[in-house]
């Protein structure tokens, strides 16, 4: 098969990781005989140190044209960084949002898994782990309160900010469908989040949620307030398959179940629309503090990498690969700092990408 793949490294860690999914990818290719073809575009700090703003119309035109897009990281230290003291609108996480909405990607994707390996690195306890959790949060990505009218003014000598949570019934329903799609490939069960003894748009998620599952009667669904499943993910996680929830929850929650999990740097992402195009990038940030260093984690971009060659080019076989080599490297012991603990083989970025590369 022959794939274009839009690749952003974007900043802090983004280039080193993003290389060695690169990497990987070469090595799926070259063992399951496909081309995969790469154009680099920028996004982010490093299209603003080269363009003046952190998103072309250029560069999405090379994203539109393309079967997929792999995302290393985007943005700086957001105290010390030069591109913080920018108007909001050209800052980093500005072209990341703007991408997403001109790709119409409206569905997140992000796996929470505990890997066996690793259990050690989860901050629960041990009766609460079991054998381990494995949920899907499916966090709907261009709605609500992050898209809705803002603005700040002064009412009676005081300043006032409004931000308006907008969602309409098209809104939730695809993203409805799309978790209930991925829940019948899991263990059909979908948590619907909502604050519906508040808020309206809660409300009319909580209805059209309703709707969506006479579709999927095979699914059990049940519907949790978003306080309560803050609370229950760390009670216990055993009980989720597929979450699915608003943008701003979904932002909260997916942060929180990754942390269960003990490790940001093994956390993949997707953001999907309709079809099966897709970006797929980390769930961690540039992480600025560890840049340039060869030291930072990149199983996360890799697995995500991996989810592209499922969700979007539909090699299962080939994903599967993927995760099965980063099992067994995380079985024989090997490490990145992040990860590490006593009797563990330290490596660095760039090794743990050619172990896995090996283990093919
Ligand atoms: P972060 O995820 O970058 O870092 C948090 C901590 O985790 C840091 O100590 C970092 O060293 C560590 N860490 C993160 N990824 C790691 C990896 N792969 N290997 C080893 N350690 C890792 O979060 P932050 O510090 O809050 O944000 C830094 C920048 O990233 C900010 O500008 C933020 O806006 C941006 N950010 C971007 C995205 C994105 O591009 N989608 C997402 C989140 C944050």
């Amino acid at each position: 098969m022959e794939k274009k793949i839009t690749v952003i490294k974007g900043d802090g860690i983004g280039p080193e990781i993003v290389n060695e999914a690169l990497k990987v990818l070469d090595a799926v290719a070259k063992k399951y005989n496909h081309t995969f073809t790469y154009t680099d575009i920028l996004m982010g700090g490093a299209s603003i140190d080269v363009h003046g703003v952190p998103l072309t119309d250029e560069a999405i035109e090379v994203a539109k044209a393309s079967d997929a897009v792999l995302l290393g990281s985007i943005g700086g230290d957001t105290t010390t960084s030069p591109w913080y003291q920018l108007e909001p609108s050209l800052r980093p996480e500005a072209g990341l949002l703007k991408m997403r909405k001109e790709l119409g990607l409206f569905a997140n994707l992000r796996p929470a898994y505990l890997y066996n390996e690793l259990k050690e690195a989860c901050p629960l306890k041990e009766e609460i782990i079991q054998d381990g959790f494995d949920m899907m949060i499916m966090r709907e990505l261009t709605g609500g309160l992050y898209f809705g009218e803002r603005k700040t003014q002064e009412i009676d000598g005081q300043m006032v900010a409004h931000d308006n949570l907008v969602y309409s019934e098209k809104e939730i329903r695809r993203i409805a469908k799309r978790g209930f799609d991925i829940a019948m490939k899991r263990r059909q069960k979908v948590t619907s989040v909502d604050k519906a003894n508040v808020l309206d748009s809660s409300r009319l998620w909580r209805k059209v949620v309703n709707e969506v599952a006479r579709d999927y009667p095979e699914v059990e669904l049940e519907h949790m307030l978003v306080d309560n499943c803050a609370m229950q993910l760390v009670r216990n996680p055993r009980q989720f398959d597929v979450i699915l929830t608003e943008n701003m929850f979904g932002d909260i929650l997916s942060d929180e179940a990754s942390m269960v999990t003990g490790s940001i740097g093994m956390l993949s992402s997707a953001s999907l629309r309709d079809d099966c195009f897709g970006m797929y990038e980390p769930s961690h940030g540039s992480a600025p503090d560890i840049a340039g260093k060869n030291i930072a984690n990149p199983i996360a971009t890799i697995l995500s990498a991996a989810m592209m060659l499922r969700y979007s080019f539909d090699m299962d076989e080939e994903a599967d690969a993927i995760e099965n080599a980063i099992k067994k490297i995380l079985k024989d012991g090997y490490r990145t700092i992040d990860i590490m603990s006593k009797g563990h083989k330290e490596v660095s970025c760039s090794k743990m990408g050619d172990l896995i590369v090996e283990n093919l």
